[in-house]
């Protein structure tokens, strides 16, 4: 390689807390800077930036995403009540991811990387599972009463032109307690469209399930809203794609998946995908290798790694301990995104140079060199377990021998 790769459009690098932050800042150095003249929008989504800017600093991160296309976000805090005293906050501050969701009013895809040694629990499984949770209503935000007497219970809509629909729930004899949730057909539309897409973008089969035979109304809108989808858009692009899409019940897909071979992409409605992402990251090894990516209806692609900021790991390294955090999931998200910028500007040597990074990473644990999370879960002799800076280092050794073609 001669000159550094030059990039057209910049990316949105939203920069976040704790260990996390020290491993951002450790990627960009070490494996980034020195082979990408690396253009950015920096936009600093830790903690004290965004108590000092009353949090408009993730709203115009999220808009960045809309105007450039493509953004790459460090694991943030969601501050709850210790962290408002720990970092004396204004006020308890929302989630950043919840912020930049519900601007971008996107699907979160979380994909494992998987490496060779070390085995999945499910030993059929061979390829990535990918989660499509939507991120929208159902129990995320329902609206529960607790009855403590007897008493009756009715659902009541008002339409905007004055009709009424009402139902009884149930005449309580004692006490009981009551949930009504809500979804929207846009957020189902904007859901069916992002599965579909990246469906076709990863060239996988989409899987999607619900329970429709028992929530006739509810969960049959999903499966309506789906169908209705599929058959108007993607049915054709499918079949070219050589993918299916696959409907049935949640029952029906959770046990496929434990005894099929992996490879498909599973929508999941909120719930479902809450619970099935965790099962799913562990199942395949460990939340320190799941990556995730928020895709929009119209396109915006926000890269991440799915786990938190490793708040343990930051309390030892302040004490000036060294730790052996794993920066694969955060590595994957710059790569993620670099091949994406690159394919749009139709900058090969980017997509290349990312291919090559995500190749080395995998590589350098394939070679029996890792962090302590992934060294107690492989099962092969002779792997060293190192220190995350060690890591990175092993990993920048691979990059520059490949470039020069060793
Ligand atoms: P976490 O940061 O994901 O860490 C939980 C535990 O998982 C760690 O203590 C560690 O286990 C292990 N782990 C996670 N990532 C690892 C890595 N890269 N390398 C090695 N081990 C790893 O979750 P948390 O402790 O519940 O949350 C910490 C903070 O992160 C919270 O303030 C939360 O709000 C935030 N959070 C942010 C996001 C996001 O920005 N997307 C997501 C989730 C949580 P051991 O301690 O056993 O080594
Ligand atoms: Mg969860």
């Amino acid at each position: 390689m001669t000159g550094k790769i030059q990039m057209k459009t910049p990316l949105v690098e939203m920069d976040g807390d704790e260990m996390t932050r020290v491993i951002w800042k450790m990627i960009k150095d070490k494996l980034i800077i020195p082979f990408i003249d690396l253009k950015t929008e920096y936009y600093d989504l830790g903690l004290e930036k965004r108590d000092e800017t009353d949090d408009s600093i993730t709203r115009e991160a999220a808009f960045a995403i809309k105007k450039y296309g493509v953004g790459v976000k460090c694991a943030t805090i969601t501050p709850n009540s210790q962290r408002v005293s720990e970092y004396n906050l204004k006020q308890m501050w929302k989630s950043p991811n919840g912020t930049i969701r519900s601007i971008l009013d996107g699907t979160v895809f979380r994909e494992p990387i998987l490496v060779k040694n070390i085995k999945p629990y499910v030993r059929t499984w061979e390829e990535p599972i990918i989660i499509a949770r939507h991120a929208y209503g159902d129990v995320y935000s329902a609206v529960e009463i607790q009855a403590d007497e007897p008493g009756t219970a009715v659902m009541t809509f008002t339409g905007a032109s004055g009709r009424k629909i009402e139902k009884k729930i149930i005449d309580f004899d004692g006490g009981g307690v009551l949930q009504a949730m809500h979804n929207t057909d846009s957020s189902i539309e904007s859901f069916a469209h992002s599965c579909f897409r990246y469906a076709l973008e990863k060239k996988k089969d989409l899987w999607f399930a619900t329970k429709d035979t028992i929530s006739k109304t509810y969960d049959h809108r999903f499966k309506d809203i789906f169908m209705e989808i599929w058959e108007k858009e993607y049915m054709i692009p499918f079949k070219e794609a050589k993918i299916e899409f696959f409907y049935t019940l949640i029952d029906d897909v959770v046990a496929r998946v434990i005894s099929g071979r992996g490879g498909m992409i599973w929508a999941c409605k909120n719930y479902d995908g809450d619970v099935m992402s965790d099962l799913v990251a562990r199942a395949f090894g460990s939340l320190a290798m799941m990556t995730s990516v928020l895709v929009s209806p119209d396109g915006h692609y926000e890269y991440e790694a799915a786990h938190g900021t490793v708040t343990r790991h930051y309390y030892k390294h302040l004490k000036g301990e060294k730790t052996s955090t794993n920066a694969m999931a955060t590595i994957f998200a710059w790569t993620g995104a670099l091949k994406k910028r690159g394919e749009i500007d139709g900058i090969h040597e980017l997509v290349d140079f990312a291919e090559t990074l995500e190749k080395c990473s995998i590589g350098t644990i394939e070679d029996g060199i890792m962090t302590g999370d992934l060294a107690s879960l492989c099962e092969e002799e002779g792997t060293r377990t190192v220190f995350a800076e060690e890591f990175l280092d092993e990993i920048s050794i691979r990059v520059k021998n490949q470039l020069k073609g060793l």
